[in-house]
């Protein structure tokens, strides 16, 4: 399932590099989140864009704003890709994965509605799930193909591995070693039913997975297995893990 490339120095993705931005209290599903206001987007954990309306805290929420609209009807996504944005094999290379390796199926918009439209960003963003209209996938110069694969995850409705509600079970989280305003990219996410990777074990080799050093402010792991040890991050291809989560999903 590999693309290519060695994933030894890959890169966690985020939306703005460097910004942490204004911290935030906001409701996601039924759990009170803290996300980033950043440039007038809300980030959470680093790469997600939220919308105003998924972390509104205010009127009615009878059900989880992933369970609404985070699935793509018949898994199918319409999508286009932004002229000017560079190395379009990324998109290409990143969508014949997916293809080739789940059932989802992406086609080319004509005049869908709901659609994904890769273009230029200050960083690797997406959405989680499909949130009605236009969406974006944001690609800096430095975002590979591999962290595309990882953002289309996001945008079929993937959170990122570590945030399982189990994950204590199988990690521990070093948070004096985690880069100051960054914390949140490490909170546990627990609503229930909206991550397919919430299916089976935790998998390390997750492409939606950190690294032991992602967002270390000093050199030290900011996670480890229970036992200590560290893990590479791995960027290259869906894992089997990923798979499952996606097939149970859709
Ligand atoms: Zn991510």
């Amino acid at each position: 399932m590999q693309v290519n490339a060695s994933s030894q120095d890959a890169k966690v993705e985020e939306a703005y590099p460097s910004q942490t931005g204004q911290s935030q209290v906001g409701r996601l599903g039924s759990e009170t989140i803290e996300y980033r206001k950043i440039n007038g987007d809300n980030v959470y954990e680093g790469d997600i864009l939220l919308t105003d309306a998924q972390v509104s805290t205010s009127g009615p929420r009878t059900e989880s704003a992933g369970r609404t609209t985070g699935k793509w009807p018949s898994a199918i996504v319409y999508y286009t890709i932004d002229a000017a944005l560079p190395n379009q094999a990324r998109v290409t290379d990143a969508i014949a994965h997916w293809q080739a390796n789940t059932t989802i199926r992406f086609l080319k918009r004509t005049n869908q509605t709901n659609y994904l439209t890769f273009r230029v960003g200050s960083g690797c963003s997406s959405n989680i799930g499909m949130i009605g209209g236009r969406q974006y996938i944001n690609l800096a110069s430095g975002c590979t193909t591999g962290n595309n694969i990882h953002e289309i995850g996001h945008a079929l409705g993937l959170f990122h591995e570590q945030t399982r509600n189990d994950r204590d079970t199988y990690v521990d989280i070093l948070t004096q070693n985690i880069q100051s305003g960054y914390e949140n990219n490490f909170a546990r996410y627990s609503t229930l039913g909206y991550s397919g990777s919430d299916f089976g074990a935790l998998d390390f080799g997750s492409i939606m997975m950190y690294g032991s050093f992602s967002f270390s402010s000093n050199g030290q792991p900011t996670i480890t297995k229970k036992d200590g040890s560290t893990f590479s991050i791995q960027r290259n291809g869906l894992s089997t893990g990923d798979l499952s989560g996606i097939d149970i999903m859709y």
